[in-house]
């Protein structure tokens, strides 16, 4: 018998998609979003004309999107005013070189040639590897449901070892291919993404500097909330119904079954089944009885988190491209202070993106719209961090950075400034430790070892989202959601 009624916990992606799956099923379907609108980490506002992307800015591994919306009946090319971002990044060292990332091979080759001699074929190579890591990855690891060891750890899983180098070191890799340190933080630095760092990541994640410069990277109209919108549009007309400002305090749960939801209002719902999208530790911690897992998932790694400044200009800074790095030459330190010492490095690497470059419309006529993120650790255990000092820090940081490629007054130009510490991402989101990308995508924590999308104990609870298989980002946030409906129909039919 097919569930008759879900709740969903969160309107994030992954809660999103889910529910629009099960509801194509004739499940019916709730969403219950405490916040007043949906779309979790990738969230939007805006303020005197200008648009900012509070989250994601970066729409990459396209061809997930493609799959995962033609897996909902709709295509992503109709909903979407798509464009392809070539550059994708421009990167800026310390020294003042700069390197332009560019699916142009002409280009690339002149470019990497003046870095290093020798390097391009390197490139050619390593995109080879990257090729491949994608590929066996995408099907192997990412599409896959891990419901047992035995769907895993099988002969036939067993050259995935080597076809995917889990267990070589992404950084040392690199020497395969490159000497340039530049070079080898150039084709790195995406395993941020992942809330890891390069010097601890599998070389598998190759696959993302190959899918940005083989698949693109892209932006649609309106910015990244507008896959958000085409989201709710596809779930709202297969039937599912969404409550905002609708916190949930509590999952009811008896012996081996959850019942139903309290929420913070002291409503009671029930439901045949419930799917829980807001971030799995906080869901373990705060919505169900304390047991052992939810402290053992506590003491788990989790990524990093980031500050993130929000500014409107009254000014266009046109010399400033869509999507700037500043990457540190002590790339290696930068992690360290991060992951380990969960602060903020001396000279940190960082993101600068100005959206008005892809579409004006993102600030007002003659004035800019910009956004500045800087890596730091997360919250640790004793909240001794002074995230006030940290943010005003970070900022300097930003100008000072800018200041290098001849953006030298944009502070003088801020008409308003909004900015995000871990403790907004924890409040807001409920992200236990502030952490932006959730638990960290280490060998312990992937594939099978990253917690499953159902209890181990309540037979009728799912999990969808960034902490569950198969990871973060929005392309696998709605695979996460078709990986959870597929598994609550099959096993609840
Ligand atoms: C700063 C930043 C930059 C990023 N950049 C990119 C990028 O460029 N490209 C990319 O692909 N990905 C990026 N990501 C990652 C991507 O945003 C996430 O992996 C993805 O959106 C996570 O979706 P999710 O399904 O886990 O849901 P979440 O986004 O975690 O949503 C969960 C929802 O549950 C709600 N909720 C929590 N608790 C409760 C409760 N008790 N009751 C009711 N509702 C509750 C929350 O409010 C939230 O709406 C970025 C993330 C951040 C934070």
């Amino acid at each position: 018998m097919t569930p008759k009624s879900v709740i969903v916990i969160g309107a994030g992606i992954g809660g999103i998609v889910a529910a629009t799956h099960l509801a194509r099923r004739g499940v019916n379907v709730t969403v219950l979003e405490k916040n007043s609108h949906a779309g979790g980490r990738c969230d939007r506002f805006s303020r005197e004309g200008h648009h900012f992307d509070a989250g994601p800015t970066l729409l990459v591994m396209p061809l997930l999107y493609e799959a995962e919306f033609a897996a909902l009946g709709a295509s992503i090319a109709e909903m979407l005013d798509l464009q392809r971002v070539d550059p994708t990044y421009h990167l800026v060292f310390d020294d003042g070189s700069q390197l332009a990332l560019t699916s142009d091979m002409k280009s690339m080759q002149e470019q990497l040639e003046a870095f290093e001699p020798g390097s391009f074929l390197g490139l050619l190579r390593y995109m080879e590897e990257g090729h491949r890591h994608y590929h066996v990855g995408i099907e192997k690891l990412v599409n896959r449901q891990f419901r047992k060891a035995s769907d895993f750890f099988t002969l036939k899983n067993l050259p995935l070892a080597f076809q995917l180098k889990p267990l070589v070191n992404h950084y040392r890799n690199m020497s395969a291919y490159f000497d340039d340190p530049r070079l080898k933080s150039a084709f790195t630095f995406q395993d941020v993404y992942m809330g890891l760092s390069p010097f601890e990541a599998p070389a598998t994640f190759s696959m993302m500097p190959y899918t940005e410069l083989a698949h693109g990277v892209w932006y649609p109209r309106g910015g990244m909330y507008s896959i958000v919108e085409a989201l709710v549009e596809l779930a709202r007309s297969a039937g599912v119904t969404f409550e905002f400002d609708a916190s949930v305090a509590q999952i009811d749960v008896n012996g081996s079954q959850a019942r139903g939801v309290v929420l913070t209002d002291g409503r009671h719902l029930t439901a045949d089944a419930i799917l829980a999208n807001a971030d799995l530790p906080y869901v373990y911690k705060d919505l169900l009885p304390n047991d052992s897992e939810s402290r053992r998932l506590e003491r788990k790694r989790f990524s990093c988190s980031v500050i993130s400044f929000f500014w409107g200009l009254d000014k266009p800074f046109e010399k400033l491209p869509a999507h700037t790095l500043f990457l540190a030459d002590d790339y290696r330190d930068n992690f360290k202070s991060i992951i380990r010492d969960l602060g903020l490095p001396t000279n940190p690497s960082l993101y600068v993106h100005a959206p008005a470059r892809l579409d004006p419309s993102m600030a007002p006529e003659g004035q800019d719209t910009v956004i500045g993120i800087v890596p730091v650790g997360h919250m640790s255990e004793n909240g001794g961090q002074d995230w006030a000092k940290i943010r005003d820090e970070a900022r300097q940081h930003i100008f000072r950075r800018l200041r290098t490629v001849g953006i030298t007054n944009l502070e003088d130009h801020i008409k308003f400034e909004v900015n995000y510490t871990p403790l907004l991402w924890r409040k807001r989101y409920n992200l236990m430790k502030g952490s932006t990308h959730g638990l960290c995508h280490n060998l312990t924590q992937l594939g099978y070892f990253r917690p499953h999308n159902k209890h181990s104990r309540y037979h009728n609870l799912y999990f969808v989202g960034a902490s569950t298989h198969p990871g973060t980002g929005m392309p696998t946030a709605m695979v996460s959601g078709r990986l959870a409906a597929e598994r609550m129909i099959d096993e609840m039919a």
